[in-house]
């Protein structure tokens, strides 16, 4: 498995077999992670507030969204009606929330945190 392919799969970086969430993307408890890999016992939190990192990642995608958008919604919809406009602008990141959310963390953990994939596992 790639590395993209486990990214896209939120597969653990170590292994790239075990899992990093419980639950699925759509499901209510969508943010329960394991606490450590299921597969290799790797601990995914490797300090205390690792994960608030992943806020760094979550924010570059909320402006990429908003400005896709937004970008999106003053060709189509103009400056006639701000509402709709804002409305239109706002949505993708309340729609797209839990996928912000994990990926944004899963991110973190492969490109941005020391764990390295070992091949061997
Ligand atoms: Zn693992």
């Amino acid at each position: 498995m790639t590395k993209i392919s486990a990214g896209i799969n939120e597969k653990c970086p170590r292994c790239r077999k075990g899992d990093i969430y419980k639950n699925s993307i759509f499901s209510w408890k969508y943010a329960a992670m394991h606490e450590r890999c299921p597969y290799c016992n790797q601990k995914y939190e490797i300090e205390p507030g690792f994960f608030y990192a992943a806020m760094y990642v979550s924010y570059a995608f909320t402006v990429a969204e908003l400005v896709i958008a937004g970008i999106a919604a003053f060709y189509t919809v103009g400056e006639s009606n701000l509402w709709l406009l804002m409305a239109i602008t706002i949505s993708p990141v309340i729609l797209l929330m839990t996928i912000n959310f994990r990926y944004s963390r899963t991110i973190l953990l492969h490109y941005l945190s020391p764990i390295k994939y070992q091949k061997d596992l």
